[in-house]
């Protein structure tokens, strides 16, 4: 992870995501695509599954740096977000059908490959038609070799990894 992450040419197909664990006021887990110079980022209460009977409420948050794509650690009081963030998994993504994955989103219908440690094969993300905010989207796992019906979400933040984390400040506000 990190640095040593191939990238892509615009338009190369390939493209890195990574969902957060954070715990903040409440548990959730960020979900973020690399797309354009940021990552399009949903906060997922109850976090992405491969279980393709789980349609997953995920909340366009605002874009985040690239530069957070790595982040792990406990972001102080006071400040916003404050809380632990660890890297929950993370890998490359691909789009189901070509063309501008920035155009597809705006489509409130976005189909694409992950290809993670965790989560793997295909996704859709869907925007509610008549969402209160035209920020609510459901994440779900397609139907493929990869899906897992008995799929059940662990988390990354035992006690062992949070005596990992050091206070650090974000590269932006976190959500
Ligand atoms: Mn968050």
């Amino acid at each position: 992870m990190g640095s040593s992450s191939k990238k892509t040419p615009q338009g190369g197909g390939t493209l890195r995501f990574v969902v957060h664990e954070h715990k903040a006021t409440q548990l959730h887990y960020d979900f973020r695509l690399e797309m354009g110079a940021v990552l399009k980022s949903w906060a997922i209460p109850k976090g992405p599954s491969m279980n393709p009977a789980d349609k997953r409420l995920a909340v366009m948050v605002e874009d985040h740096p690239v530069e957070y794509i790595d982040f792990e650690g406990i972001i102080p009081e006071g400040s916003y977000g404050a809380g632990l963030v660890v890297v929950w998994d993370f890998g490359t993504f691909e789009l189901t059908e070509p063309g501008d994955p920035e155009v597809q989103l705006k489509s409130g219908r976005f189909a694409f490959t992950l290809k993670g440690k965790k989560l793997k094969g295909g996704f859709a993300l869907a925007r509610f038609a008549r969402g209160q905010t035209g920020k609510e989207w459901l994440l779900m796992k397609k139907k493929d070799q990869h899906a897992n019906p008995t799929f059940t979400l662990k988390s990354e933040l035992t006690p062992e990894r949070q005596k990992t984390l050091a206070v650090k400040m974000p590269p932006c506000e976190t959500s």
